[in-house]
């Protein structure tokens, strides 16, 4: 019989640099199956952490990016009409949860209140999901797990997360790696020389200390990969960071003087 889960099963282990206790206080959650919530800006590895779980915890992984025209229907499922009538299709949640996978939903604040809401039941003691249109109770499978991000830089009141939905999380907060830890990933990822990793760092540590005085984030780990890559395929740096940081931060015209500067200071 075809395993359902096969296109879901993280083969290959993901590189991850280990930057605290994060691999035990993830397993713990996983042992206890405590839902989890992975707080931090956007690009610092959030998404990276759960691939890697999911390979070290030999589980599938069912990733759904989150955004705000997602309804309820969307995640839970919904009736399709083919050939031979109606046919009732798993959304991604449900898929999960019968089959037992790692649900990570990213960014699930972008998505409607009332979709969250969809989630309460999973995170509970009672590990159910109820699907009203196709009349089940379905109990999550022993092996499912929830997993959210979240990026409380972004929030305002009109789009926050309700405390019911917070509160059911355990929560581990990601920020961005020291800065020799982050020279390390970005080398290994853009395949750039140590020398010039620490330089993409520095410039990095640079604009987030521009955050609140003009930019609202500061440069993420995945921009600066994404500099490094070019650089790698032979653009001159400069260039290079004008567009993998620069330009792609900003468009306010000080803002991009003054990184530009930052950039010009280490290549
Ligand atoms: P997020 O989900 O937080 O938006 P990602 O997980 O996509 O961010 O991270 C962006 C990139 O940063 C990843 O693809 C990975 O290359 C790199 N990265 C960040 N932190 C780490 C880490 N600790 N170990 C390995 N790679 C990392």
């Amino acid at each position: 019989m075809k395993d359902v889960l096969e296109d879901f099963r993280v083969s290959e282990a993901p590189y991850w640099r280990e930057t605290g206790d994060e691999i035990t206080l993830f397993t713990a959650a996983w042992d206890a199956r405590i839902p989890v919530m992975l707080k931090g800006p956007t690009g610092c590895g959030k998404t990276r952490f759960v691939e890697y779980m999911a390979w070290k915890l030999g589980r599938p992984l069912v990733t759904v990016a989150c955004n705000e025209d997602m309804t309820a229907s969307d995640l839970i499922g919904r009736y399709l009409l083919d050939a031979n009538g109606t046919r009732w299709q798993d959304g991604p949640l449900t898929f999960a949860a019968r089959h037992g996978a790692i649900c990570y939903l990213d960014e699930v604040v972008e998505a409607r209140q009332d979709t969250t809401v969809a989630i309460h039941p999973l995170t509970d003691d009672r590990r159910v999901l109820p699907l009203e249109k196709k009349g089940e109770l379905l109990k999550a499978h022993d092996d499912f797990l929830i997993v959210i991000s979240y990026n409380p830089g972004y929030q305002s009141l009109m789009k926050d997360l309700k405390q019911s939905t917070k509160q059911r999380f355990g929560a581990m907060d990601f920020t961005w790696p020291g800065p020799d830890v982050e020279a390390e990933i970005v080398a290994h990822e853009a395949g750039v020389d140590a020398d010039t990793a620490q330089k993409l760092v520095e410039i990095g540590a640079r604009s987030r200390n521009l955050k609140g005085h003009g930019l609202d984030e500061g440069v993420s780990t995945r921009m600066l990969i994404h500099a490094g890559r070019l650089i790698k395929g032979g653009i001159a740096p400069k260039a290079a960071c004008s567009m993998a940081l620069v330009h792609s931060i900003t468009d306010d015209p000080d803002m991009r003087d003054a990184l530009d500067a930052a950039v010009s200071t280490w290549f």
